[in-house]
């Protein structure tokens, strides 16, 4: 029976309204229960309007991009979540010499393949990585040397205590950092648009450069399973045999003394380690793959079981970078 708050949702909502609608396939884990009432807005005042009604009935809401970096509960999420409708390129983003303006909905592998298109370069160190961009600038994605904070030269957002009021921050109003941004903090901001600064480049050295990067991670950590990419951030260690045995191991560079969790966890030998259907996987150990009705909890066990080992053996803690719903 639908209840009081979803008639209302209804009566002031267009587009696609729903009750108790299970989160596992909008994520990339395949993982998640129900969400009380998921709304899907066709445009961006759609998405204000359901935010605002989120904040009227006194409800919580989760913006939901690509679901590539959460873990949801198998209870799941007891307010609205709110997805805008998929970016379409040709409408949802505009490239103005070597800036773009894209909504947050676009996926980054959409917006890496068309600026690489029109001959411009600084994002191919993203090529591979799901999701959204709102989901990235959120997160400061990165990989291969590059992060979101680099690309980024402002956004537009709503934010504020009722997270009603439209404000433009410029790339150091975002206190971007390592897997980190001010959004991170303020869970109430919805990123809507942002603006990005490239370079123009030579069209074919781009392909090449991102041909390079998915074909590494292809080799290197790409699963064959539903993922959340990487579980946990990358310690800073002030151990100097671990640095040590890391650089003569690998024969890698460190920055700022950042040691890859992978390297820690496959030290252990807990590549192949399960419980129930979660798989630490055996390409990168940073990877938990859902390798078959894997549940939230069999997840949580899993990262439980690798931060204590982690600890006692290391003496380091180690912190997620996904994102928990529900729990
Ligand atoms: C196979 C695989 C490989 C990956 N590789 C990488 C990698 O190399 N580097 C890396 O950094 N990450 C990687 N990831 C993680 C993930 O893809 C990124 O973090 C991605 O940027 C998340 O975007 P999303 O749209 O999926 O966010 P979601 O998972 O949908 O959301 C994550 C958080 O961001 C919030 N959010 C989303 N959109 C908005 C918005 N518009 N406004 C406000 N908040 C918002 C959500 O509420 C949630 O709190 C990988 C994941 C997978 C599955």
């Amino acid at each position: 029976m639908p209840d009081e708050i979803f008639r209302q949702l209804r009566q002031e909502l267009n587009g696609d309204l729903r009750e108790n609608e299970i989160l596992a396939p909008y994520t990339t884990f395949k993982i998640g229960g129900p969400a009380r009432y998921f709304y899907v807005a066709k445009d961006p005042d759609d998405f204000m309007k359901a935010i605002e009604l989120a904040n009227k009935f006194n409800i919580s809401y989760l913006i939901l991009g690509g679901g590539s970096n959460i873990l949801v509960s198998e209870k799941g999420f007891s307010g609205v979540v709110i997805r805008k409708q998929n970016g379409v390129p040709s409408r949802d983003f505009k490239i103005e010499g070597d800036k773009i303006i894209t909504d947050a909905q676009v996926k980054l592998g959409v917006l890496v393949q068309k600026t690489g298109e029109a001959g411009l370069t600084g994002l191919e160190w993203a090529a591979g990585i799901p999701g959204t961009v709102g989901g990235a600038v959120r997160g400061n994605a990165g990989a291969y040397g590059g992060e979101m904070s680099q690309n980024v030269t402002k956004i537009t957002a709503l934010c504020g205590k009722k997270c009603n009021q439209k404000k433009s921050f410029d790339n150091k109003d975002m206190n971007f950092s390592y897997r980190h941004s001010m959004f991170k903090k303020n869970k109430k901001c919805a990123i809507l648009s942002i603006e990005l600064q490239l370079k123009k480049g030579d069209k074919k050295l781009i392909e090449q450069r991102i041909k390079k990067i998915v074909g590494a991670r292809n080799r290197n950590s790409t699963p064959q399973y539903p993922s959340a990419g990487c579980i946990f951030k990358n310690p800073i260690v002030e151990n100097n045999k671990i640095l040590e045995d890391f650089k003569k191991e690998t024969g890698d560079k460190l920055t700022y003394n950042k040691i890859p969790a992978g390297y820690l966890i496959d030290k252990l030998g807990l590549k192949g380690k399960k419980i129930g259907g979660a798989m630490i996987s055996d390409k990168n150990a940073n990877f938990i793959l859902n390798i078959g009705d894997a549940t939230a909890e069999h997840v949580i066990m899993l990262i439980s079981f690798i931060k204590q080992q982690v600890r006692d053996n290391y003496n380091i803690q180690l912190r997620e970078e996904i994102e928990l719903i529900g729990f």
